[in-house]
């Protein structure tokens, strides 16, 4: 017999699935909730019901938001002319949380694999290209993952800026970037920044 009961099982199991939580984990958190259904669990629900309704893809950096366009390309005090191309959403709440970075953010969604079959349409990229032209970008900063998938999709995204004229530089290496940059301090993540060079 189940220690629970179906559905609360079902909300135990679901639970498990997020990053950080195994079966124990969530268990506990599930119980946490249900003792405290007014304070924690009902507006819990009720906040990850709006979210999952209004969430999206920033129509222009890829962030995500609620908005057709997000904070970040809607704030006139950002420096236009930068652009920080990284990886994944994660990437970007790091430099924000970092508070380095003034100009805005171009989000791949991932990186080149050929083991994965993810081509350069499966990307940002394209649109990368039209932004820096439509932007007037006059920088792009690569700040994509030291791994190979993450440097061949730095060198492709170099040759495809290039007739652009466009300069392109790179975070300072022997840091771990790109999806590690959740992981580094607020320093680090600065001093890489500030220490890019042309890529
Ligand atoms: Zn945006």
């Amino acid at each position: 017999m189940a220690e629970a009961p179906g559905d609360i099982e079902r909300l135990i199991e679901l639970m498990a699935r997020l990053p950080g939580l195994g079966p124990r984990s969530a268990r506990r958190a599930v119980l946490v909730m249900l003792k405290k259904r007014g304070a924690v669990m009902a507006p819990l629900a009720q906040a990850m019901a709006e979210v999952a309704a209004t969430a999206r893809d920033c129509a222009r950096c890829g962030n995500i938001t609620s908005a057709d366009l997000c904070d970040i390309c809607r704030d006139d005090r950002r420096a236009t002319g930068e652009l920080c191309v990284v990886e994944d959403v994660a990437d970007l709440w790091a430099l924000e949380r970092a508070g380095v970075f003034r100009g805005r953010y171009h989000v791949l969604g991932g990186v080149l694999s050929a083991l994965d079959s993810v081509g350069p349409d499966e990307l940002r990229i394209p649109r990368l290209a039209e932004r820096v032209r439509e932007e007037r970008i006059s920088e792009v900063i690569l700040a994509l993952n030291a791994t190979v998938d993450g440097q061949t999709t730095a060198h492709y995204i170099a040759d495809v800026l290039a007739p652009s004229g466009v300069q392109v530089t790179s975070l300072a290496q022997g840091v771990p970037i790109g999806g590690e940059l959740d992981y580094l301090d607020d320093g680090t993540i600065g001093a890489a920044l500030r220490a890019r060079r042309r890529f």
